[in-house]
């Protein structure tokens, strides 16, 4: 459907899980947060249920985030439920990696159409000031393993302070391997985001640049959402940039989150959004019509860089789902 913009909205994220196994210092607290209950928790039918009802309002991409989703038990059969709803045309992973390898043949088998594996370094000592855990070898096992597969994989790397010499590396490792995409996302200043220093994409475009050669633009495809892609040098991968801050792509935004107790949530940035959870008592109608008035309402755009709004989000971003 349409929002009050105009824009088509016709993907959601949805959270699984608040939980994870590792502590980004962007995303988590190094204690963790006090988890959602199980009784909080949306059941896998509800999940179905709500998917099913988005879905009869245009949604036909859906992506399960967390959170670390691999970490909710027997994902697969979420993703097979879903996968069976008329209209939903792909269902995509985002995680960590770290279990990724072991759950890989049954996520295969429930029919999940790709996978984003988010990594911030190759080194074990980088990877640990970032997630304050380690397992490098791990994520880039199941990197592997997804890729011989023949599941598409793209590698999302958050930048900030913590990771900058690792970038010159990481674009060396994948973008050496034609079916990868490494993308760097500009850090976000939402929740643990706030307290962290990043690094521009202009100033990671410059040092790519002076080790590989000349970034050339890719023409868009329609599957590229935010992410604008380029060549580098003569590396056959693609290299990306989500710059959300800078780059504002509010305009073309086409997605809600589904957090994992039920929150139909708008936009990232601001709490507008609905509580769904207390509607599933009730019927179909009244849940569609609560997700008609919140997408309907979603706000025109986010306003990082800025000071102040009542709204704006007080989450972490483990809570939301990224
Ligand atoms: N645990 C999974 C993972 O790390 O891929 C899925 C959930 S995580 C919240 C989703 C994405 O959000 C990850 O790629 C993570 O790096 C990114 N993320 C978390 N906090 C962020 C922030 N403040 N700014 C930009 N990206 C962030
Ligand atoms: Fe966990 Fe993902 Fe957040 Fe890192 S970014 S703490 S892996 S949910």
């Amino acid at each position: 459907m349409l929002d009050a913009q105009g824009r088509s909205i016709d993907y959601v994220r949805i959270s699984v899980t608040d939980r994870c196994n590792l502590r980004c210092v962007y995303c988590m607290p190094e204690s963790g947060v006090k988890p959602v209950t199980h009784g909080e928790l949306l059941r896998y039918e509800e999940i179905v249920r709500l998917t099913r009802l988005l879905a009869q309002l245009g949604v036909r991409k859906v992506r399960i985030t967390g959170g670390e989703p691999l970490v909710r038990r027997d994902l697969p059969a979420l993703i097979r439920g879903i996968k069976a709803i008329d209209g939903i045309e792909m269902v995509c992973l985002t995680t960590n990696g770290l279990l990724l390898k072991e759950q890989l043949s049954e996520l295969l088998s429930s029919g999940l159409d790709s996978v984003n594996i988010s990594l911030d370094a190759l080194d074990e000592t980088a990877f640990e000031a970032v997630t304050r855990r380690r397992g490098v070898s791990m994520v880039l096992d199941s990197i592997d393993a997804a890729l011989c597969s023949g599941l598409p994989v793209k590698i999302n790397c958050v930048l900030t302070e913590l990771n900058e010499r690792q970038l010159v590396p990481m674009a060396e490792r994948f973008l050496s391997d034609e079916r990868l995409a490494l993308r760097f996302i500009e850090l976000m200043p939402i929740g643990l985001g706030k307290t962290l220093e990043g690094i521009s994409p202009e100033t990671v475009a410059a040092l790519l640049s002076e080790h590989f050669g000349k970034m050339t633009p890719l023409e868009k495809e329609s599957m590229d959402g935010p992410c604008s892609y380029y060549k580098l040098g003569e590396l056959p991968g693609r290299l990306g940039f989500i710059s959300a801050v800078s780059n504002c792509f509010c305009e073309s935004c086409n997605r809600v989150r589904l957090t994992s107790t039920g929150f139909l949530k708008a936009c990232l940035q601001y709490e507008h959004g609905v509580e769904l959870k207390p509607l599933l008592q009730g019927s179909d109608e009244t849940i569609l019509s609560a997700m008609r008035s919140a997408i309907w309402e979603k706000p025109k755009r986010h306003s990082f860089g800025t000071r102040g709004g009542e709204h704006l989000e007080r989450h972490i971003m483990s809570q939301i789902g990224g």
